[in-house]
């Protein structure tokens, strides 16, 4: 049990107050959003308040208790080789884009391909490179890529940590993963491999492979993780790369059906935790080019009776009456940006402007202007850098 300051010996009207006992003030301080200002706005109420808010076992449960970090903005690669950070937090609360920032050279271009758990991934399939780099901290490692891979298609990265009531979010000085995928063709079949990276041991692991059906086809940037699955859609076919990380298996999907090739469309997670898929299809033809508005939709991956795994489509609803738009959108003007895995969301790009739709209210927000090929990486992270400020007063 914390400090109380009641004296139960001379009890004064003030302190018969619910804000003046220690415990009651720490239950409704834990109850505040995770978005930075908050604590930090507390914090600056009285000494009291900020000596709860600073205490690491408050800052601890602050962000179990929460089990999801906000998002603080996004990351993105420029030509010059910078990484850049936008801030999409409420004014004045911005970080500053300097904040966060990398530079990376090298004789060929790095590519952004992943961002999760507070950890930033660029690859450089020429340099045979790849980047880990934790913002927050600073910390870059530098990992060649496994001797057997010639390319790197995509990688992915993600936290190790084991303890129990690990709250993913506050990884800085947890081991991580780095997941790399490439194919190479043999005969008139793909066949697609992956490697494991592990912080901890420092080495990769044994190849594990699996054939894909046709040639031509490769492992795009769409990675999502849902439970300690990675899945990647894969391109210039209607199938789903999966690999369980607990069970080593490597394994190809269907996409749901009726979801087009060329359709933009993200694997996300469904309501019950599992698998579900999103796409922006037409819900009235299947001509390649039609004058019809786009539709948003999402499917649950379920057992049927047979106890096979089957698309079920949850919903279905028009991109126009989603967003709340007073024009047609037009369907090459419309697409998926990304999904954020921790704040179950997905980020759409329609008609020069980023949205951000939370697929649990289905609440649309129009975040910021940008061009069609822009790489939003969606960056979040506990983050008390200015009650870590207050810690050295
Ligand atoms: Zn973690
Ligand atoms: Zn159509």
């Amino acid at each position: 049990m914390g400090r109380r300051r009641r004296q139960p010996s001379s009890p004064s009207p003030a302190a018969e107050h619910p804000l003046e006992d220690d415990d009651l003030l720490r239950e409704i301080l834990l109850r505040l959003p995770p978005q930075p200002p908050y604590l930090l706005r507390a914090s600056l109420v009285a000494k009291r308040w900020r000596h709860i808010a600073i205490d690491p076992k408050f800052l601890h449960r602050f962000r179990t208790d929460h089990g999801k970090p906000p998002l603080l903005g996004d990351f993105s690669l420029q030509i010059n080789g910078k990484l850049s950070f936008r801030s999409t937090l409420d004014l004045p609360y911005r970080i500053p884009p300097d904040h966060f920032s990398l530079q990376v050279n090298g004789r060929e271009p790095w590519r952004l391909v992943d961002c999760r758990h507070g950890r930033v991934l660029l690859i450089n399939s020429e340099m045979r490179q790849v980047i880990v780099w934790d913002p927050l901290t600073g910390d870059r490692s530098l990992l060649s890529a496994p001797p057997a891979f010639d390319d790197m298609h995509t990688a992915a990265v993600l936290c190790a940590a084991g303890e129990q009531g690990h709250a993913h979010g506050a990884c800085h000085s947890s081991p991580f993963k780095v997941v790399v995928v490439d194919s190479c063709e043999h005969g008139d079949e793909t066949v697609v491999f992956v490697s494991v990276y592990s912080s901890e041991t420092g080495v990769w692991s044994d190849l594990l492979s699996t054939p894909l059906a046709s040639m031509g086809i490769a492992v795009g940037n769409r990675s999502t993780l849902v439970g300690n699955t990675f899945h990647w859609l894969l391109l210039m076919s209607n199938n789903i790369l999966e690999f369980d990380l607990d069970r080593q298996t490597l394994a190809v999907i269907n996409r749901p059906p009726g979801v087009r090739s060329d359709d933009s469309a993200w694997i996300i997670q469904a309501d019950d935790g599992g698998v579900g898929f999103s796409a922006l299809s037409c819900a009235h033809c299947q001509y390649v080019y039609c004058y019809h508005q786009p539709c948003f939709q999402m499917w649950d991956r379920k057992a049927n009776y047979y106890g096979v795994a089957v698309w079920v489509l949850r919903k279905s609803i028009g991109l126009q009456k989603l967003l709340g738009l007073g024009f047609k959108i037009e369907r090459n003007w419309s697409h998926i940006v990304r999904y954020a895995e921790h704040v179950h969301a997905l980020f759409l790009w329609v008609h020069s402007s980023l949205f951000i739709v939370q697929l649990e209210s289905m609440q649309p927000k129009e975040l910021f202007k940008s061009d069609p090929m822009y790489t939003y990486y969606p960056f979040t992270s506990f983050y008390d850098e200015g009650i870590s400020g207050l810690k050295q007063k």
